[in-house]
Order: C-alpha cells, then sequence, then structure tokens
C-alpha cells in the first residue's frame, strides 16, 4: 500500500533567542545539515529563500499524458530558454522577452507542468557576465525535487587528483576519510545499485538494484571485453525500503522517473524534505522558516565572528536578523558564493571568509554535450516490455586517464544512457510515414533504441569565476552574480574523445548507430556546479579547511558543493551530503568543547 505520511506542523521562527546553529539553504546540504546537528541535540534554525510546496499534487507521478490538458506541457506563457539562445545570447536571458515568465532549458523537457513552480522564474532571478546555462530551484528542499538521482561515490583518483597526474590540487582529504560518511548516507537515505568492486567508483551499501533490460545486458557483454563496466544506474532511491523513515515509501518501478524533471511523489527516490528535513522537525530541534532570503552574514564587530544571518521575507520584503553561535551555509555552489561575497564587514571587507581572494575561482562543473542514439536490431519486433518502470537505465565509469594517460587531455568520463520500452514509445516524433504502416514502424521499434551521454570533468581554473555584480539586482533588491567562466582546452579535447568512443562502444556491441551528437553543450547544462570556496591546508590558497570550516571565522561553516576542490567526472549529490555530514559532527563536537 502506498501510504503518505503528512509533513510535521512547523514552529514559529523565535529571532530573540541565538540558535546553536542557522542553517542557509535546505537542498541536499542544508537538510543534511538539519539533520545531523539536531541529531545531536542542537538547536537549530532553518532559513530557506523559498515557499514550500505540496509536492505530491505539484508532481502528480501517475497522472498520464491523456489526464493532462496540454499532456503535461506548462502553460503558454511560459518559456524554456533554447540552446540557440544560451549561445547567441549573453545573460540575464530573460531581458526584453515578451514571455509572462521564463525558465532554465530543463523546462523544455517533456512534463513541463509539473516543475513550473519548482525551477526559478528567470525575470525574478538575473544573472550577468559570460553565457551560463543556470538551472535553481528555490523552494523546500531545493534542486533535490527534480533531480536525476545517480548517486556516485568519489574515489582517491578524485581526491587525489594532483598526485594522480600533476594538475591543480589534491583535496585535503582522501577516500578513507569520507568512506564511513558515504556509508552512513547510504543506510539513512537508500540507494540502489550492483557491486562492481572498481577502484575508481566505489561501490556504496546497496539495496535492491534496478534490472538492466536486454539492449542495456548486451552493451554491458560486450564493455567487458573491451575492459569497459556497464552498471545499473546507481539511483539515490529506496528500493527496499526505509523502516526507520516515516515519510518515504519504497520504489513501485511506477515508470514515472522518465518524466523529466523528475520528482517522484512518494519520495522513493530521495527527496532532502523527507529524507532529512521532517524527521528533523520530528526531533522538536529544528525550526524551519520558509520564504527567508538570506542575504548577509552578519558579524560580530568585537570579534569578527558570524554572528548570525540577516534575511528578506521573500513575501513581505522585510528585513530581519536571526542569530546563531553557528552559521552553516548551503545555498548551493553559486548562490553561497555569492551570499559570502556580499557579507562584506570591516572585520572582512573582500566578503566574509576570503581573506585569500579565493570566493568565487575555482569554479568548476562537468562538461555535457557528447551523446549517442543507436538501435538493437534484434529487439526490433519483439514483445514490448516494462522497462521504465524503474530510476534509471544504465552508468558507464570513467575508463580514461586511470592506468592509461591520454595524450590530449586529463581526468576522465563516464556515461548517463538507458535503452527498452518507454511510456511515450522511442522515436516515435522524428519516426516518418504517417497511418497504419506508420504505427507499426513505432510499435515495433519501441524497445529497440539505446542512448547515452557523456559527463565529463572540468578543471578547476583560478579565473574560472563568479562576482558580485553591483548594477544588477534580483525581485529582493540584491545584487546578483556576474559569470567569468568557459570551458577550456582540455574541456574540448576530452568531449571530442567521448564522441570517438561513445560510437565505438555501440559499433563493438553491434548496435546501430542512428544520431551521433559531438558538439558540446552551453556551460552549465550539467547542473553540477562545484567549486568557488574550495577546501585545502592552506588559508592562502583556499577558503575552508577539511571539515568545511573557514579558515578566517571559525563559526561560519559551508558545506555544499562549493567545497569541493575539483570535480571528478561523479555527479556530486552523495559527495555533498557525506561530507556535510562530516563536518556538521565536527561543528557539533567543537561547539560542545566551546571551540568556535
Ligand atoms: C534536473 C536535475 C537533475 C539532476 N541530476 C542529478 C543527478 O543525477 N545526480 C546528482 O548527483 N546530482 C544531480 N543534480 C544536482 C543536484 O540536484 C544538486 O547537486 C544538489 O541538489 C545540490 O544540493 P545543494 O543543497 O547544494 O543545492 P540545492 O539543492 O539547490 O539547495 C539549495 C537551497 O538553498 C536555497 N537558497 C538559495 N539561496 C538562498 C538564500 N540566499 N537564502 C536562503 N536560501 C537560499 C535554495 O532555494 C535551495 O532550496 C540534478 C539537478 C537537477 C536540477
Ligand atoms: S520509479 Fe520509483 S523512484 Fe521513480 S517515480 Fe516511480 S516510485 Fe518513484
Amino acid at each position: 500500500m502506498i501510504f503518505q505520511m503528512r509533513p510535521p506542523a512547523p514552529k514559529e521562527a523565535d529571532l530573540t533567542i541565538v540558535y546553536d546553529a542557522i542553517v542557509v539553504g535546505s537542498g541536499a546540504a542544508g537538510g543534511m545539515a538539519a539533520h545531523v546537528l539536531t541529531s545531536h541535540g542542537l538547536n537549530v534554525l532553518l532559513l530557506e529563500a523559498g515557499r514550500k510546496l505540496d509536492m505530491e499534487s505539484e508532481l502528480k507521478s501517475m497522472e498520464w499524458p491523456y489526464d493532462h490538458p496540454r499532456r503535461g506541457e506548462m502553460p503558454r506563457d511560459g518559456h524554456a530558454i533554447t540552446l540557440n539562445e544560451y549561445t547567441v545570447r549573453q545573460p540575464p536571458y530573460a531581458k526584453d522577452t515578451p514571455y509572462k515568465h521564463v525558465y532554465s532549458y530543463v523546462q523544455g523537457w517533456g512534463g513541463s507542468d509539473y516543475s513550473k513552480n519548482i525551477v526559478v522564474d528567470e525575470k525574478d532571478h538575473p544573472y550577468t557576465g559570460t553565457k551560463y546555462a543556470w538551472v535553481r530551484a528555490r523552494l523546500l528542499g531545493g534542486k533535490t525535487a527534480i533531480w536525476g538521482r545517480l548517486a556516485l561515490r568519489l574515489s582517491d583518483y578524485d581526491f587525489k587528483g594532483k598526485t594522480h597526474d600533476g594538475y591543480g590540487e589534491d583535496w585535503p582529504i582522501s577516500y578513507a576519510d569520507v568512506q564511513p560518511y558515504y556509508d552512513k548516507v547510504d543506510l539513512y537515505l537508500g540507494i540502489a545499485g550492483h557491486k562492481e568492486n572498481l577502484p575508481h567508483l566505489p561501490d556504496s551499501l546497496f539495496q535492491r538494484t534496478t534490472r538492466l533490460n536486454p539492449s542495456e545486458v548486451m552493451l554491458r557483454q560486450s564493455l567487458k571485453k573491451m575492459n569497459r563496466v556497464l552498471t545499473p544506474y546507481r539511483a539515490g532511491v529506496t528500493t527496499d525500503g526505509l523502516k526507520h523513515n516515516k515519510y518515504r515509501s519504497k520504489c513501485y518501478g511506477r515508470g514515472a522517473c522518465n518524466r523529466r524533471a523528475g520528482g517522484c511523489d512518494i519520495h522513493a527516490a530521495f527527496d532532502s524534505p523527507t529524507g532529512l528535513i521532517y524527521p528533523a522537525m520530528d526531533t522538536g530541534h529544528l525550526t524551519l522558516r520558509t520564504n527567508s532570503t538570506a542575504y548577509e552574514v552578519t558579524v560580530d564587530p568585537a570579534t569578527g565572528k558570524a554572528r548570525g544571518v540577516a534575511f528578506a521575507d521573500s513575501q513581505s520584503g522585510k528585513h530581519y536578523e536571526a542569530r546563531g553561535k553557528a552559521v552553516v551555509v548551503a545555498a548551493s555552489t553559486l548562490e553561497s558564493a555569492r551570499l559570502l561575497l556580499l557579507s562584506k564587514s570591516n572585520a572582512h571587507p573582500n566578503g566574509i571568509g576570503n581573506s585569500s581572494g579565493h570566493v568565487g575561482h575555482n569554479f568548476c562543473e562537468h562538461v555535457m554535450g557528447p551523446s549517442i542514439l543507436g538501435r538493437v536490431k534484434d529487439l526490433v519486433g519483439k514483445p514490448r516490455t516494462l522497462d521504465d518502470g524503474r530510476p534509471g537505465g544504465f552508468y558507464i565509469p570513467r575508463y580514461r586517464n586511470l592506468e592509461d594517460r591520454q595524450p590530449k587531455f586529463i581526468r576522465g568520463y563516464g556515461f548517463e544512457g538507458g535503452g527498452g520500452t518507454g511510456m511515450i514509445p522511442g522515436r516515435a516524433f522524428s519516426t516518418p510515414g504517417f497511418g497504419a504502416d506508420f504505427k507499426k514502424t513505432v510499435r515495433d521499434e519501441a524497445g529497440a533504441f539505446v542512448h547515452m551521454g557523456g559527463f565529463g570533468e572540468v578543471l578547476p581554473r583560478y579565473e574560472s569565476s563568479v562576482s558580485i555584480d553591483p548594477a544588477v539586482k534580483d525581485r529582493w533588491g540584491i545584487p546578483v552574480l556576474k559569470f567569468n567562466y568557459a570551458f577550456g582546452d582540455n574541456e574540448k579535447q576530452m568531449a571530442l574523445d567521448m564522441a570517438v568512443t561513445g560510437k565505438e562502444m555501440f559499433e563493438a556491441a553491434g548496435i546501430e548507430v542512428l544520431h551521433a551528437d559531438a558538439d558540446v553543450l552551453t556551460e552549465g547544462w550539467s547542473i553540477h556546479e562545484l567549486g568557488t570556496a574550495r577546501m585545502g591546508s592552506d588559508p592562502k590558497t583556499s577558503v575552508l579547511n577539511q571539515f568545511q570550516q573557514s579558515h578566517d571565522v571559525k563559526n561560519l561553516f559551508v558545506v555544499d558543493g562549493s567545497s569541493h576542490v575539483s570535480a571528478s567526472c561523479q555527479n556530486p549529490t552523495w559527495t555533498i551530503m557525506a561530507l556535510a555530514w562530516r563536518s556538521c559532527d565536527h561543528l557539533a563536537d567543537e561547539l560542545g568543547k566551546g571551540n568556535l
């Protein structure tokens, strides 16, 4: 039986008291901070800029296309920025547009009506500078409301990248430091996957894996001969259920995950509210204030330490300050950098925690673009199977620059993909013809397609940066970010290799290649922005120590992807949460000892 627990009733925020900790942002990072700090018995205030949405009625994961007036599409007064616009125009992309609402490119995917209240309206949230496809979600839970759920670990190939190839900086931690926290995240939130024993993609503590379908098994077997691996999608989804969490159901394989952008209305897929925040509220130690847009980390002039957080009520526009013994910034990589840079004071004239001048710099992410679509001839005309009743298809982990050395680029890339029959048959819209023949072709070929696309590591560079643009403000009068960022030669060479090896793998498996794309997509497309407040041992070249604690301000922590020293090519969210858990344990410990 599918059973939905109502969220706990929120407590009123009391701005007359000093909280043990104030957390800014309620996505993967902020949710984890709230969970861990409250589990230590700390009195925590969580400030979230967005509102709380009723996700079940928002996502309607089981609604059929024909039960929706526009087959799931958003109203016509909304516009999703296209690849062409990102390429030929400079931000702010919503400037001078005839549309009432403008959204990032993800609203161009099918099912955009279900995410129109989740992603931000670019009219309210402009940014400037170089081209960048910035996808943001301002609501309780942030981007975890619609994330793709691929949940991967990093390895020492990532944490010790410099040792391996000489580029950039090593992280101040190694896999052994994070591994116990990855384990905790796996057990607390649930993850589906299959063990492969790979040194460069460590296994998680998996629940029941999702199954590969025939075309994917065929590709897996062929890749084995090339010493490459295709593994079932490692999904941040509970397939066996979680006895300790009454807000989440196990995955019923309903296929709705194939509606993009994602979201799961029974919360089998992890989202921060049901996975972390509601259980934290149940401890009685968490106060949640939504509609609270933080614009400054305030400072005690006598000590230079963080005093609290100044915020505007996102609806009324009224300004407030909340006070805390510690401040935990978790507003997502770029918003956290923005908040630190906005927080200027006599003690911190370049922005709080920025004596190194590195806040906003060393920005990195994943490069995307090369992708491939193929047809498995043996599957044409075969009976259709339920293949999209699962939270994802497959992942091909990195195989470049492990034991080998590529002549034209360093680091690596992986592929995400899938095959088989879907709710909307693959290529139905691009199959030529009409009438009975057309329908037969679509039906016959429905389960025969396989596709995949690459995600490659973007190198961090000091000059890859964001800064405050004082001339442009958002709807709340807060200065916005200006981008100074572009892919370099390493990313372009890597993308060329992705296109070549993607095709090579399909051909080796006997999959007929129907379409192969080699072009690189606009910067930002991966939605995996990282860096901008990196960890390190040297306060002159890094912002945070190994516990995501500011070198300059000991009661300030920044626990999201901004702390990452390099991007690796694995999706970041599971690592964001493992690190946040580790750092918040440390925070609680230090607070208890009176060290903050
Ligand atoms: C469509 C999509 C697919 C994705 N697929 C994957 C995937 O398969 N695997 C993976 O690992 N990752 C994926 N991601 C990325 C993943 O969602 C992020 O890595 C993760 O959510 C980051 O967590 P976060 O807490 O840093 O940021 P967010 O989840 O963005 O949360 C930040 C929160 O802070 C709030 N906030 C921002 N500014 C302020 C402010 N000034 N004051 C108060 N609150 C503020 C925001 O409203 C938001 O709620 C995907 C993302 C999207 C959108
Ligand atoms: S397949 Fe599983 S995780 Fe995905 S929407 Fe359905 S129940 Fe949720």
